[in-house]
């Protein structure tokens, strides 16, 4: 193997553990003594159901997930969730709360709309989705079917550092860019979401977490494969599940573990962003964009105020292998992602890098 590895801030896919990635090499023609690649093997073959099987428990003991919840391994990425859980949750005559913190939230609640009455119960768009609202910000409905929010707005670096109160309302959340950085009471949630390929695993893995009692309730149109009851009936496995995307989750799993878990990894990811917003917070010419108390420990957002600076700091970055820190074009500027793999070294190195950056250019 060529040993050249950057520092990759890309938002996702995100960065993988170097050790589970050299784990997938190691085993990629002949997983365990199966003289195979687990990319070859039947999904119902008992070595890979195990497989399947145990990193589906390694997420409900990495979580704490209770047996009131059912864990499902699904496909479509974050977006398909978009219409999943209206064809779901969505009940005759009530609404869907929605909280519009970013462009992720705002496609989810338009895509809601297709199937039944939304309510936006805040929209962040006037202040380009700088900030997070406080619970008296939101305008919920008391018998809403639902109330959507995005924990971690990807694009925009800003996160919700506190549970939203529902009064009873199911709580549902696309944690896509947060998941398994910081601990998360389950029971807080009625159904939470999340493509893999930011914090769990590569791409094409989505992961679904939904309180039993909340399925069995899907409008008639939803198609079969939609469906969370359908899924959860045939364990996972109503079609062929994307089978080695699951199994590098589980050694991602196996990872977290061998670091302390989600509590430990908080630890870690405050110190990893730690780094890098002290840094902005002495530069002139660097600006953070989120507000100071929204800010995301996984996706650090920062600009000057010219485009073609911008482009030199991508480019001269890039040069010291601090790759794909360019923004969104939505946002411009630039954007760090810090997902659990993102070693401390990486941030560090950053944070050296801003500083540098900026003095260089006053
Ligand atoms: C990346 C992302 C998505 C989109 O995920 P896909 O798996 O590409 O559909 C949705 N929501 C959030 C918060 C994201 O970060």
């Amino acid at each position: 193997m060529n040993g050249k590895r950057i520092y990759n801030f890309s938002p996702g896919p995100g960065v993988l553990p170097l050790e589970v990635l050299e784990k997938c090499a190691s085993e990629m023609t002949n997983y365990g003594d199966s003289g195979m690649s687990v990319m070859e093997m039947s999904h119902r073959s008992k070595v890979y159901v195990n497989i399947f099987e145990e990193a589906r428990q390694k997420l409900r003991d990495t979580m704490g997930i209770s047996d009131k919840y059912e864990v499902l391994f699904l496909q479509g990425g974050a977006s398909t969730q978009f219409s999943m859980v209206p064809l779901n949750l969505m009940k005759e005559g009530h609404t869907a709360d929605y909280c519009i913190t970013g462009h992720f939230s705002k496609n989810a609640a338009k895509e809601a709309e297709k199937y039944g009455p939304t309510n936006i119960a805040f929209d962040g768009a006037a202040e380009n989705y700088t900030r997070i609202p406080k619970q008296e910000e939101l305008k919920l409905t008391p018998d809403a079917s639902y109330v959507h929010i995005c924990t971690n707005n990807t694009i925009y670096g800003t996160t919700w550092d506190y549970v939203p109160k529902t009064n009873g309302v199911p709580l549902v959340a696309d944690m896509s860019s947060n998941i398994l950085s910081v601990p998360v009471n389950v029971d807080d949630y009625g159904l939470i979401y999340a493509g893999a390929q930011k914090n769990m695993g590569p791409a094409g893995l989505t992961v679904v977490i939904i309180r039993r009692d909340l399925m069995g309730h899907a409008l008639p149109i939803t198609p079969t494969m939609l469906n969370y009851e359908t899924m959860s009936k045939k364990d996972s496995m109503y079609n062929t599940p994307t089978t080695y995307a699951v199994y590098v989750h589980g050694l991602v799993l196996d990872w977290l573990k061998k670091i302390g878990g989600v509590a430990e990894m908080e630890k870690i990811n405050r110190a990893k962003a730690k780094l890098v917003y002290d840094a902005l917070d002495e530069c002139k010419v660097l600006i953070p964009i989120a507000n100071k108390d929204s800010r995301s420990l996984m996706n650090v957002t920062f600009k000057t105020n010219d485009p073609d600076l911008d482009a030199k700091f991508i480019k001269e970055a890039a040069e010291n292998d601090l790759c794909n820190l360019k923004g969104h074009r939505s946002v411009g500027g630039m954007r760090a992602s810090l997902y659990n793999a993102m070693p401390i070294e990486g941030c560090k190195k950053l944070a050296d890098f801003i500083r540098k950056f900026d003095i260089e250019n006053r």
